[in-house]
């Protein structure tokens, strides 16, 4: 069957995951972290580690004696999947054979991390080139990897094709102007050869018969004056989402998703058709002018040669934490309303930060969507068996985030965002999801994702979409 793949390259913060002072300062993380992610048995000031029971023990060597169990499980072999809490930048693969059977490999972003996590995966993904590279935005966890992609373009004797805004084209040449002009090269250095394509926000094309679609979502807001020191009118920073063949959307760095943007994605048969003013209202609550908006947008969705039931399967996008709001990222809440009117198969969660571990992000998704990992059993995975862990001999009350998960799920729970409220009769995000949503979980490094295109029109909502495991599928583990 015609299929297009999504391979995680990186599912992580800005700065990735585990973040080392983390390993190295016997500290507990921020005091102001614990507001967000409860611990039992804080640690006060005169106990500088954790006394939580569980296996990891405070009073062992390194890595027992870590404090932030996130990063610490990244690197401790005793905790079930901890591997899964060692993220790169947010970054994917998607691709699409040719037709002699080749892959072609879209890359989309190219951070700090791109050449760590293409040692890992690269070899057992079987990505024998970078095709092309579709950029996000101009921060550094999205390009400052470019650099590493020479090797890339000397074996295929090439250039490598770059799509991006002109902002990131912006920031990039300031920051590699040797990249996009060779007469800023010094002599005897080998140097990628790129070719830089400058894209509008909403742009469409189509690369290696795979249908792409830009979209313009906000990724926090510039407060600044101008060179002359005259302040100016806060904006937000674009960041471009991507649908490809309107299968899979990839939001991976948002704070808003604009009415004007939603109106594209809802022309473009992305997303389904909202008539409902609160669900607007809710999603998109800064407009400048609502009402018009709104006017605007119940214009478009009356056009009925629009689709009504799109087929997107997979959502990716950001969730920085699960309760605590951030100005440049979604929070959990936010992306799950904004999951909830995309209405996907499957919706993936990815840029969480520590101390939330992968293990506490997949209960919380449990506890509102209903559905059990689609990765189970919950434990080892079964290509890269942990060392010291057997399957058989634990189960989930065992495992040492536990506690801090059930906690959290209980503070979700009870949250006015994810609560009924009766009161106001406000429905709460886990009552919708319920009702509504697809399945939910968090991504990880490695996770490899199969969309079956022309898929039958009568197939379930599940159907069209599977994880691939085996040969060049999902991979991770300590020694990935
Ligand atoms: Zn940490
Ligand atoms: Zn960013």
């Amino acid at each position: 069957m015609d299929s297009i793949q999504v391979l995680f390259l990186g599912t992580g913060t800005s700065t990735g995951l585990p973040l080392t002072p983390c390993l190295t300062i016997s500290q507990p993380y921020p005091p102001e972290f614990q507001a967000h992610v409860p611990r039992p048995n804080s640690p006060g000031p005169e106990t500088p580690v954790d006394a939580h029971d569980g296996r990891y023990d405070s009073r062992k060597p390194w890595p027992g004696n870590v404090p932030c169990h996130c990063c610490r499980s990244s690197v401790d072999r005793n905790v079930p999947e901890g591997w899964k809490n060692k993220r790169g930048n947010t970054s994917i693969i998607v691709r699409r054979k040719d037709s002699g059977g080749q892959w072609k490999n879209i890359l989309v972003d190219c951070g700090k991390s791109f050449v760590e996590n293409a040692r890992r995966f690269f070899p057992r993904w079987g990505v024998q080139m970078v095709d092309a590279v579709l950029l996000t935005h101009g921060h550094a966890d999205a390009y400052f990897g470019l650099d590493d992609l020479r090797e890339w373009c000397l074996r295929a004797k090439r250039h490598i094709p770059i799509y991006l805004n002109q902002e990131t084209y912006d920031n990039v040449a300031a920051s590699f102007p040797y990249l996009v002009d060779a007469t800023k090269a010094s002599g005897g250095g080998d140097l990628p050869m790129l070719q830089f394509n400058v894209i509008d926000d909403h742009s469409s094309f189509t690369l290696f018969d795979i249908p792409i679609t830009s979209y313009p979502v906000h990724h926090g807001i510039y407060f600044s004056s101008d060179t002359a020191g005259t302040s100016v009118e806060p904006r937000p920073l674009i960041c471009l989402a991507y649908s490809f063949a309107k299968s899979i959307l990839y939001m991976a760095d948002v704070s808003q998703v604009p009415n004007s943007t939603w109106a594209l994605m809802e022309e473009d048969g992305v997303v389904p058709i909202v008539l409902k003013n609160q669900d607007m209202a809710r999603v998109d609550s800064s407009s400048e002018s609502p009402a018009a908006d709104l006017v605007d947008h119940l214009d478009r969705s009356l056009d009925l040669t629009a689709p009504t039931r799109p087929q997107l399967k997979i959502l990716i996008i950001d969730a920085l934490w699960p309760l605590r709001r951030h100005l440049s990222h979604f929070s959990f809440g936010q992306a799950a309303e904004t999951a909830l009117r995309i209405q996907p198969s499957m919706t993936y969660l990815l840029g969480s930060t520590h101390p939330t571990t992968h293990y506490m992000w997949e209960e919380i998704c449990l506890a509102v969507s209903g559905r059990a990992s689609i990765h189970s059993p919950k434990s080892i995975n079964p290509l890269h068996p942990c060392s010291t862990v057997k399957e058989e001999s634990w189960s989930k009350t065992d495992h040492p985030d536990n506690q801090f998960a059930q906690d959290l799920v209980q503070r979700i729970k009870e949250s006015d965002e994810f609560a009924d409220q009766p009161a106001t009769d406000q429905r709460g995000i886990i009552s919708q999801w319920k009702e509504s949503g697809g399945a939910l979980e968090p991504a990880w490094d490695g996770l490899v994702c199969q969309v079956d295109l022309h898929s039958a029109a009568d197939i379930s909502a599940d159907e069209g979409w599977h994880v691939v495991s085996g040969p060049q599928g999902s991979t991770g583990g300590w020694t990935a």
